[in-house]
């Protein structure tokens, strides 16, 4: 079963996610990640994602320096595959394609294909072949200015 964690503070962003993410190591997960957001607004959020145990993870997470000291909001997850092999693509946080969204999930959506093919005609590139993808996509569709209004109109068609 998956594990999700988010974190808004003053500390060491990287460093209580992966915190977060060993004290969920107990539920079973084939992969993990974590997303931050850019200390600077309008820059790309920030992934990084592996394969296997969250200790994988925190290797990877040392390759990029910066981590080390930002204390933006991110968010982190462990991954039960459901849709799409466990691997390091498939494994979340999911981006839309300027990386302006990362999303975490768990559970199923039962109607991604559908939604996944109209984002497809609408000029979407997936990098996953999960579910929980389609979710990025369609709040990069809604987003107005105001992320509250496009969470609504997003969960509406899920
Ligand atoms: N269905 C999603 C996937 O396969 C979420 C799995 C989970 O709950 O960890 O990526």
């Amino acid at each position: 079963m998956c594990g999700i964690v988010g974190y808004v503070g003053n500390r060491i962003t990287s460093e209580v996610l992966l915190d977060g993410l060993k004290r969920l190591e107990y539920r079973g997960y084939d992969s993990a990640g974590i997303a931050l957001l850019p200390e600077t607004p309008g820059k790309e959020i920030t992934c990084v994602k592996s394969v296997g145990k969250v200790a994988n993870l925190a290797a990877e997470v040392r390759k990029y320096p910066e981590l080390s000291r930002m204390c933006t909001p991110g968010i982190a997850h462990t991954r039960w595959a459901t849709h799409g092999a466990p691997n390091t693509p498939n494994a979340h946080p999911h981006c839309d394609e300027k990386k302006r969204f990362a999303v975490v999930h768990n559970g199923i959506i039962d109607n991604y294909l559908d939604l996944k093919k109209h984002l497809i005609e609408r000029g979407h590139v997936f990098a996953s072949d999960t579910d929980s993808e389609v979710v990025a996509h369609l709040l990069s569709e809604c987003y107005q200015g105001d992320l509250l209004s496009a969470l609504a109109a997003v969960v509406k068609q899920l």
